[in-house]
Parts: C-alpha cells; structure tokens; sequence
C-alpha cells in the first residue's frame, strides 16, 4: 500500500467508503501496471505516487479562468491512473460537499498569528481540502483582488498550510504521508511552495523525499514587489537571492515566481507553443533568462478538458430553456436547436442561416477582444450575430455594452462571468473568435470544437498547438489562424471562414467533425503528467 502517515499523527480510523474507492482506484492503477487496462493510454508499468496539487482556483467551487478548470479536471485523470491525489485550494466561501477534518492548525503570515481549519470533501476518486481562515472570506468574486500585500498574504498562508497538509489531514482515515510525495504547483500565487519545502523542511532533515513541481499557467502574472516584501515571507535571509530579479525599468524587486522556478524540482507550462515563447525576450516576460538556466528541467504539456462538464451529449445546461444534447451523429439538427435558443433568450433574431460568431473570455489586453472592436465596422457589414461574453478591464467592459448598443439587431455584449451561458454559446454559436495577443493554452477553442464549434484564432501559444490551419486542398485542418493579432489579419480569416460556412456546406461539416472527433480529454495529458512527476520524484 502506498499510504503513510507520519509520526505524531495519531491513531485514526479509514471509513469503509473511502477505503472501498481507494481499493477500487489501487486495482485500476495495478491494471494500468499490468497493463491489463481498458484505458489504451495506460502505460506498462507505473509506480504509483501520492500527488498533491494546490492552486488558489479550483472548478467548480472557485474560478477566474483556465486555471480553475484545470485544478478540477487533471487531479481526477490522475487518480485514474491510481494515484493517491489531493487538490488543495482556499476555501473562499461556505461550500456545500466539504466537512471539517483533522486539528486546526496555526500559522505565522507577516507576525500575525493565523487559525486554518481544514475541510475535506472526497469526490470522484480525489481528496478535496480547503483551507479556512477569514483571509479568504469575501474575495471568492476577485480572488486577485485586494493591494499586493493584502494577496501576498493569502498566498503565504495557502503556501504554507498546504504544505503540511499531508501530515495534519487524515483523509478518509490516513494522512498522506511525505515519503511518496509530489507537490503540483500553479502560478505564481503557489510558487512560494517549492521554496517552503526547501527552506523550511528539506534544509532541516525534514520531507526530504517530498518533491515539487511547478506549473506556467500565465507568465503574465508573477507576483513582483519592492524588495521590502521579504520581510512577509518568512523566510531565512540567505534565501533573498532567489528572489531578486533586476528588472530595466524598476531596478531590483522581489520575484516569486522567479524564486518558484529556480526551487523547483521541475517546471512545466500548459503547451509546448508557450513553453518555446516562455524562453524568448517578447514572451518570457524578463523570466525567460531564468526559465532558459532550467531548460533541462522544463517542458510544455497541452491541456485537456474535462469531458463531463464540457460534452454537447450531456452538458447540463443544455437540458433547459429550449436548448438540447447532441453528439456526432446529431450535430446539425442540434447545434440548430442550440442556436435558436440561444438567439432567443438574448433576444437576437432567430435565424438558421445566420452565423453566429461567439467571444468569451477575460476582458484584458492578452485576449484581444479591442482587436474585434476594430474590426466592427467590417463585421457590421456582413450578415452575421456577434455574441461576447466577458468581463474584466472596465474600458473593455464598456467596448462591449457600447458595441451592443450599437448594433442592437445583430450583437450583444454580455458583461459578467456566467458559466452557463459559456456553455450555452460554446454549442449554439457557429464560430469562436479567439484573438489572443498571447494564450498559454486556452480552453474556449478546446471546448469549441468539442460542440462543433469552428475556432478562429491568433496563432500564438496553445493556439497555434491546438487549432490547425484548415487547408481546403486536403480537406484537413480544424479551424482559421492568422499570424498576427492585428484586425486586418483577424478580418481575412474570418472572411474566408465565413464564406466556407455560406458556400461550402460540406467542407465546414468536415471542420465539425474533425473537431468532435478528437480526443481532448485530459487522459492523454495524464499520462504525460505523470511522466513529469516522476521524474521530479526519481531523476535528481
Ligand atoms: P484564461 O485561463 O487565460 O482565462 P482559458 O481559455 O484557459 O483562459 O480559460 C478560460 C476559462 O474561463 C474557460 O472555461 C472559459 O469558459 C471561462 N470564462 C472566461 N470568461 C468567462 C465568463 N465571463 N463567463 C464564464 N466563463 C468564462
């Protein structure tokens, strides 16, 4: 058995339910050993590992972007490998699944004494722990909201809970353990993690099997500060160094995740486009120097999806509304459906014939939905439904309300985070635009064309990975890319694009389906991940 439990960890006892599933997960990743698996992507022969990936989002408790979705899905693709796997997230609000487990622990954040109290739900096959204390009360809608300090904090607190999770939390029964152990960090917000682990315990003779590795989400974000904010890490002097960074306009700050990337055992991104930008000058964003000094250690993995929640054959809000599932075989009379309702209930003109062109995403500079307002008075022109969903920059929010009021008869500009009306797009609308200056994966295209949904992006990052330029010769490819993220460029591929839609029925059926027919789903992703913890917990 691959469970332990440390020393000072008192008697406990496992419930029948969770040994039950524990058991069941055991045999599956003994199957994956065995290679007697149903599952073709399992590998011959796999030493099973207890993982525990921590995040500050996590689907569907808490969510800005792909990060939430991604620290819901991937742990339950791993512990179908048979792993042991735990997320551990902040707990924002009161959630419904998680009851209270283990002691209240105490932790020092910038000298102020700081009670958590650990929660713990166990859901398809991974222990789910929340981390409680009132730092993260209230900011469940601006999770990065708050004065840099005041985020600084939460995350140090996060950080340094989590990383004793596996000794104090009993989940059903047993505590991790560290001797089997490897962390999974995300974003700057956990790179303090693998720096904990040295600092604080490799250093002292403690957890000294325990590994990390760290995960590129969005360089974008990095967690810089002035030099000072040392002080509210909590850290021993000599561990400043990792941190500085000089930067050519501000000088020296302080880095986390520059000191993230230099501490931990591995480092990987979201797709193997942004891991060959995250080591250029225009994309490292002043880290590419540290990230090119940890090449040996780095690579890019493209995400999956999870193919519950994002399936047209049983999403559930499809269910509803007039709305309805489909799968391969009823793509056109569903999508058509689909399409009605959702003109319908944003009160659009309900066509068949029309295409409708979707946008969804964060309103900031990286997803170029200012390049899509340049381009309003040529799509203005064209018979189409314009259809964005966003929010984020306030000016950007207001592009959106202005666009709508506008173009009243054929755009609606929905300012909000609205999951189900994500969904509801995602299978109604024809197209997805997706001008991204930069995109690490991205996620929407991915869903896209899960639902038939034909995706025209900027060919950047995860894009240019995931959405292969259509080639009419060959009838391959799954979408439109254009090269820059400009709006001249954005106009030429939708106009190609929508003249394949209007004139060559059969050629955009085959985009459809080449898009369905694909296996997007994170088991493939798994196995790669896999790979990465491993050899962060075997090859040093
Ligand atoms: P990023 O992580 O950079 O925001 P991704 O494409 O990786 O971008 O993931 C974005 C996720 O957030 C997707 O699941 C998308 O549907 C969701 N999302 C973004 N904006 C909204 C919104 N306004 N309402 C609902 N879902 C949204």
């Amino acid at each position: 058995m691959y469970l332990d439990r440390h020393p000072d960890q008192s008697e406990v006892v496992a419930t029948q339910d969770y040994e039950a599933q524990l058991s069941q997960i055991s045999e599956m990743g003994q199957s994956v050993a065995e290679g007697t698996s149903d599952d073709p992507s399992a590998s011959a022969s796999v030493d099973l590992i207890n993982i525990i990936l921590v995040a500050a989002e996590c689907a569907p408790w808490s969510k800005t972007g792909g990060l939430g979705d991604v620290a819901g899905a991937l742990p339950k693709a791993l512990a179908r490998r048979g792993h042991r796997v735990m997320v551990v997230v902040p707990m924002y609000k009161n959630y419904a699944e998680p009851q209270q487990l283990g002691e209240p622990r105490r932790y020092q954040v910038a000298g102020q004494d700081m009670e958590v109290i650990y929660y713990h739900a166990y859901i398809d096959g991974v222990d789910f722990v929340f981390i409680d204390n009132p730092i993260f009360h209230h900011v469940e809608n601006d999770i990065y909201g708050g004065d840099r300090t005041d985020i600084l904090k939460r995350m140090v607190l996060l950080c340094k809970a989590a990383i004793e999770v596996p000794w104090y939390v009993p989940c059903g029964g047993y505590c991790y353990g560290d001797g089997n152990l490897v962390f999974l960090a995300n974003d700057w917000h956990t790179a303090l993690l693998p720096v904990y682990l040295k600092a604080y315990y490799h250093d002292n003779g403690f957890m000294i099997y325990a590994r990390s590795v760290l995960v590129i989400h969005n360089i974008a974000h990095q967690g810089r500060g002035p030099l000072d904010d040392f002080s509210y890490l909590d850290l021993p002097v000599d561990y400043m160094d990792l941190f500085k960074l000089y930067d050519p306009f501000g000088g020296d700050h302080l880095n986390i995740f520059a000191a993230g990337i230099k501490a931990a055992d591995r480092l990987l991104t979201v797709s193997h486009g942004y891991a060959w930008e995250l080591k250029t000058a225009e994309g490292g964003w002043g880290l590419h120097g540290i990230i090119n000094e940890s090449d040996w250690k780095f690579q890019g993995i493209v995400n999956g999806i999870d193919t519950t929640d994002w399936n047209p054959r049983c999403d559930i809000h499809l269910k509803s509304d007039g709305y309805t599932n489909y799968s391969l075989e009823t793509v056109q009379a569903g999508k058509q459906q689909c399409k009605a309702a959702l003109q319908k209930e944003l009160g659009l003109p309900v066509r068949g014939d029309v295409p409708v062109i979707a946008f969804i995403g964060r309103l900031d500079h990286q997803k170029g939905v200012d390049l899509i307002a340049e381009a309003m008075p040529w799509i203005a022109g064209q018979d189409v439904q314009l259809i964005m969903l966003g929010t984020g920059r306030q000016d950007l929010e207001d592009t959106l309300r202005r666009l709508e009021s506008q173009h009243y008869d054929r755009v609606r500009g929905w300012v909000g985070f609205s999951i189900r009306l994500a969904h509801r797009m995602t299978a109604g609308a024809d197209i997805l635009l997706m001008p991204s200056r930069f995109e690490p994966c991205g996620l929407n295209q991915l869903y896209a064309m899960m639902y038939g949904t034909v995706p025209v992006v900027h060919a950047v990052g995860g894009l240019r990975d995931t959405v292969e330029h259509y080639n009419p010769y060959e009838e391959s490819g799954l979408g439109w890319t254009f090269e820059k993220a400009e709006a001249n460029r954005l106009i030429d591929a939708l106009g190609h694009c929508l003249n394949t839609y209007r004139n060559y029925r059969t050629s955009w059926e085959g985009l459809q389906k080449r898009g369905m027919m694909q296996d997007l789903s994170w088991d493939n992703a798994a196995k790669l991940y896999e790979e990465v913890l491993l050899a962060a917990k075997y090859q040093w």
